[in-house]
């Protein structure tokens, strides 16, 4: 973390403490998700974001019982159909800064439908996406990412399918930004969360989430062993779509993370369509404007 950086979460030590809960945290201990909801707080006190600005989404899974742990508009929805439910608060109010949690297990089987559409659609939705390989809060089922051959409760024996790469699929659908963060890395993941703030579209940012309590074998050494901060690397070219998959594809022996995909050029979902372009104003204000009552009162 820069000088500067420090210096002005120290300046903004309100706005970072605005978004403190009391609410009492049932994570265990080592959970990537306390370093997650932190990096998180610091992402908005860095971008100066007030809590009014904000909505955060939260699917089903473990990170989701964070959605009372952070001070801000929170919405827990169904599982698998978090990005629905942001895609509608990003759409409705485009002044929003929208942001989406969903788990490996939500995200790439019950909601992997409308990962594929937002991707697509190019709703302005910042979506975090926490893969710790196994449906955690179930008790450590095996999940789309769970490593081949892996005992897991319900699966004693091994994983018997190979697992999905969450980046193959995301860089196959023309994205316009794609993160890779890990959550033992604090500054990294305020980073990438930063920056995916500041993207005009649906910014997808993989977090590899350790969970010590049932992803034995994906621990903390063993990513911090093998992550290498692709801004390292001089000769790496995010606008570039074919190192961006060998880069997503390599995660084995080494793991990439940083700015993986960016392609400025697509455009954001409400600059897509024509009856949108030119109004200064957000659906959500419209709609203030029109007597609803008699259309209501046909439901009643
Ligand atoms: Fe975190 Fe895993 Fe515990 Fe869930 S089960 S709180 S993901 S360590
Ligand atoms: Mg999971």
């Amino acid at each position: 973390m820069t000088n500067n950086t420090i210096e002005t979460l120290q300046k903004n030590k309100d706005l970072y403490g605005s978004y403190e809960s009391k609410e009492v945290i049932t994570w265990c201990s080592g959970c990537g998700n306390y370093g997650i909801q932190n990096a998180l707080k610091r992402a908005f006190t860095l971008e100066n974001l007030d809590q009014k600005d904000v909505v955060l989404c939260y699917d089903i899974g473990c990170h989701g019982n964070g959605s009372d742990k952070i001070d801000a508009f929170t919405i827990h929805g169904l599982h698998g159909r978090v990005i629905s439910l942001a895609a509608g608060v990003a759409t409705a109010n485009p002044k929003l800064n929208v942001i989406a949690h969903g788990g490996d297990g939500g995200t790439l089987s019950e909601g992997v439908n409308h990962l594929i559409h937002a991707i697509r659609s190019n709703y302005k939705v910042l979506f975090l996406h926490h893969n710790n390989s196994n449906y955690a809060l179930t008790t450590g089922q095996p999940s789309s990412t769970t490593p081949l051959g892996q005992p897991m409760n319900s699966a004693p024996d091994g994983v018997y399918i190979d697992p999905l790469n969450p980046l193959d699929l995301v860089l196959s659908l023309n994205p316009g930004f794609v993160a890779r963060t890990f959550s033992g890395d604090i500054n990294h993941m305020t980073e990438m969360f930063r920056k995916g703030l500041n993207h005009n579209g649906f910014a997808f940012v993989e977090i590899l989430q350790v969970c010590p309590t049932y992803s034995r074998t994906l621990t903390k050494e063993w990513y911090t062993e093998r992550v290498r901060d692709l801004a390292e690397n001089s000769d790496y070219d995010p606008t570039n779509l074919e190192q961006a998959k060998k880069v997503a594809s390599e995660i084995e022996k080494e793991i990439g993370i940083g700015l993986i995909y960016h392609n400025p050029e697509r455009k954001e979902f409400t600059d897509l369509l024509p009856n949108r372009q030119g109004v200064e104003t957000a659906p959500v204000e419209e709609v203030k404007r029109m007597n609803i009552q008699n259309l209501l009162k046909e439901f009643e």
